[in-house]
């Protein structure tokens, strides 16, 4: 077991307090015993000038299954359906496992040293398996039925349930899921193609979906119009995750803010930037609270599965919004929305775990006001 140290940085982001300057974290036991002006014992590691200490990330959205690709796929045009036909192809090939997938992923350095927590969506044909690791695996497994007959008679175990998106998933499934009671994570106003198909029944999401099934029906399957008509369902449920939410309307995402405390939008930045989507809200979704987490989303659309390279993003991608608040999307915010508070996850405080982001920054001084 290793001796009780003590972890300075220029800057140490607890998420429980303001940011502190020039302070040390004392470690026992892997876990945080103390933060103090002066190190508390003997044996010291200092991060040097300009390092940050963040706690360590909660990543809310990943598809862990696919970790055995070694790129994003290769889709010109980068559209939904041309992509889904290639992550089709990729499942069906001799190279797909989904349970070593999951066990790869939980093994890869840049995750274990960035995250402390992955909400992961399963397939419903693999197994729950959940091998060991200093990660947390929060799974949600993805349920697709487009049609009644297709709902499966009983729910899986697991963390929570996926209704995959609304071109897959029938009210009847929705309405089944949402009776259990358990978090629920969906993706939606993913595309400007789902808004399409919702709003006129056309494009090329029917299409796809024709070509799965010449009998898919958009009358039956489809709950509303809009994103709208899922989000008032969805909010019957004690913990949903819109994922992605890339073209939720004001309206739409004032009815997000007015839920913060059960829904909470979960923004995937590289992945988002590979679809070539049109500028993500975030600016507007915190002006107007809603409550926004960070997630990878899978390696078929992004290169790795590090959460600070989506924070390092984020800061890029969008200048006006502070560093602190995009800390706290990748930290507290996660650990908040799925109920990890309690264990000392998404904070630095006496009885955390000893687990860190340590990030660089080149420009020291700054950091304005924690929210
Ligand atoms: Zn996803």
């Amino acid at each position: 077991m290793e001796h009780p140290f003590s972890l300075g940085a220029q800057w140490i982001f607890s998420m429980v307090g303001l940011p502190l300057e020039n302070h040390w974290i004392n470690i026992a036991d892997g876990s945080v015993e103390s933060l103090t002006a002066q190190p508390a014992y003997p044996s010291t590691r200092h991060l040097g000038v300009e390092s940050i200490i963040l706690p360590a990330a909660v990543n809310a959205h990943a598809h862990l299954e696919l970790s055995q690709l070694e790129s994003p796929l290769e889709v010109p045009s980068r559209s939904m359906s041309d992509w889904v036909t290639a992550l089709l192809a990729f499942r069906r090939s001799p190279a797909y496992d989904a349970e070593k997938g999951i066990q790869q992923a939980l093994c890869r350095p840049e995750l274990l040293e960035s995250t402390i927590a992955v909400a992961d969506i399963v397939p419903l044909a693999s197994s729950v398996c959940n091998p060991p690791s200093a990660v947390r695996r929060l799974s949600f497994t993805e349920l697709i039925a487009w049609r009644k007959e297709l709902v499966p008679e009983t729910m899986p175990p697991g963390f929570g349930l996926s209704p995959h998106a609304p071109h897959t998933v029938c009210p009847t499934l929705l309405e089944t899921i949402i009776d259990q009671d358990v978090p629920i994570a969906m993706h939606l106003a993913e595309t400007l193609e789902e808004l399409q198909l919702l709003r006129h029944h056309t494009g090329p999401l029917l299409e796809m979906m024709r070509r799965a099934d010449p009998d898919y029906d958009p009358k039956s399957t489809l709950l509303g119009k809009r994103p709208m008509d899922y989000l008032q369902l969805l909010s019957a449920a004690p913990n949903v995750f819109i994922i992605h939410g890339n073209y939720l309307d004001d309206e739409e995402l004032r009815f997000l803010a007015a839920h913060r405390e059960t829904m909470s939008v979960v923004y995937c930045p590289r992945s988002h930037a590979y679809f070539r989507h049109a500028p993500y809200p975030l600016q507007k979704m915190l002006d107007y609270g809603v409550r926004v987490l960070l997630g990878t989303d899978s390696l078929a659309s992004v290169p790795d599965l590090s959460l600070v390279e989506e924070m390092r993003f984020v800061l890029q991608q969008h200048p006006s919004v502070l560093p602190e608040i995009v800390y706290r999307m990748g930290t507290f915010e996660g650990a908040s929305a799925f109920r990890l508070l309690h264990e000392g996850f998404g904070g630095i405080q006496s009885g955390s775990p000893a687990r860190f982001v340590i990030l660089r920054r080149s420009r020291p001084t700054g950091f304005g006001k924690m929210q």
